[in-house]
């Protein structure tokens, strides 16, 4: 059933496929993942490289490369609008005003030679809904320069003169120029030290705070999700194998092996996150995914039945969780 717009997630994605194609094979990269982002919330997207997340928020876009990609089913609402059906007009609006994406590499998403106070207001005038007026556009780039930490006369320097974190900063101040509903951030510490890692962090947290913007975080670690995350989906191979409350993933119980594998390389990861640690064994090759648990070449609990038949989805009190050993509708 579709949510009427009042009382409609910000995110809602629902059994959601998404393939590539390659000269000799088509690659599921996403495969029947389902969830919901509520209003000022942040859901952490976790997993390892290859899992599926950029992938997911790429499609969220509507920005899969489109001669080599497609969303091949599933359905995915933003504040209660079809993506797939939005024609592009109206999805180049949305992009910007009410979905925004904070890309991993600074030095990619800047345009080497245009001052940082253009690319701002580049992007207000091509999301102008509120008719600004360009005196209007111009304290605006001046207010979300401050807004993250950058005096307003540095407007016009060219990215070069600004450290990575100052960057992604920038980034961050192009992103929320027109005050997004929805922020995805896709890994947006991982070109930075850890001091500055920290500093970042602590600006989007501040911004979501202040701005009630919903937040998706794409992560491959723990430490960010802990500190910054509501609700955690773990992806692996394109699909989500264990999803709850950050109380439901970081306490003891009843948890999917893989998420287990995740935690349970590193110490008292519980009380002190870290770092993912790589678990032993690759992510499947996606062209040629096993049958049935699509985690049993590396999981250390696989019975007889993963290698064959893939895991329904157990749900209790909103965690879910997708591996034989939890079967039935509600895992014990
Ligand atoms: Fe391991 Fe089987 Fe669960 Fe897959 S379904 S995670 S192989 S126990």
């Amino acid at each position: 059933m579709k949510d009427t717009k009042a009382n409609a997630a910000a995110i809602d994605v629902r059994d959601l496929y998404v393939e590539y194609r390659t000269d000799d094979a088509v690659v599921r990269a996403v495969n029947g993942i389902s969830f919901r982002l509520e209003k000022g919330r942040t859901l952490g997207l976790v997993g390892e490289t290859g899992a599926g997340k950029t992938t997911t928020a790429l499609a969220l876009m509507r920005l899969l490369p489109d001669r080599v990609s497609h969303v091949a089913g599933g359905e995915i609402y933003i504040r209660g609008d079809d993506v797939m059906a939005l024609p592009d007009r109206t999805m180049n609006l949305i992009r910007g005003e009410i979905i925004s994406m904070i890309f991993q590499d600074p030095m990619t998403a800047l345009n080497p030679i245009m001052t940082v106070g253009d690319q701002i207001k580049e992007s207000l005038k091509i999301h102008n809904s509120e008719k600004r007026s360009e005196r209007e556009i111009d304290a605006r780039v001046d207010e979300v320069l401050e807004l993250v930490g950058i005096p307003a006369e540095r407007k016009k320097d060219y990215p070069l003169a600004f450290s990575g974190g100052m960057k992604q900063r920038i980034v961050i101040a192009i992103a929320l120029a027109c005050s997004p509903d929805i922020l995805i951030a896709d890994e947006p510490t991982t070109a930075l030290d850890v001091t500055i890692q920290a500093q970042v962090l602590a600006l989007i947290d501040e911004l979501k705070q202040k701005l009630g913007t919903a937040l998706l975080m794409i992560t491959h670690d723990l430490g960010i999700v802990v500190k910054t995350c509501d609700d955690v989906a773990v992806m692996y191979a394109g699909q989500i194998v264990e999803y709850g409350s950050v109380q439901q993933i970081f306490s003891p119980g009843d948890h999917h092996p893989y998420t287990e594998g995740l935690f349970g390389a590193i110490p008292n990861v519980r009380s002190k996150a870290r770092r993912l640690t790589p678990i032993e064994g690759l992510m499947p090759d996606p062209t040629a995914l096993p049958e049935g648990c699509k985690f049993s070449p590396r999981c250390p609990k696989c019975m007889e039945i993963c290698r064959t038949q893939e895991p329904a989805e157990s749900e209790r009190d909103g965690h879910r969780l997708k591996c034989h050993l939890f079967g039935g509708e509600a895992h014990e």
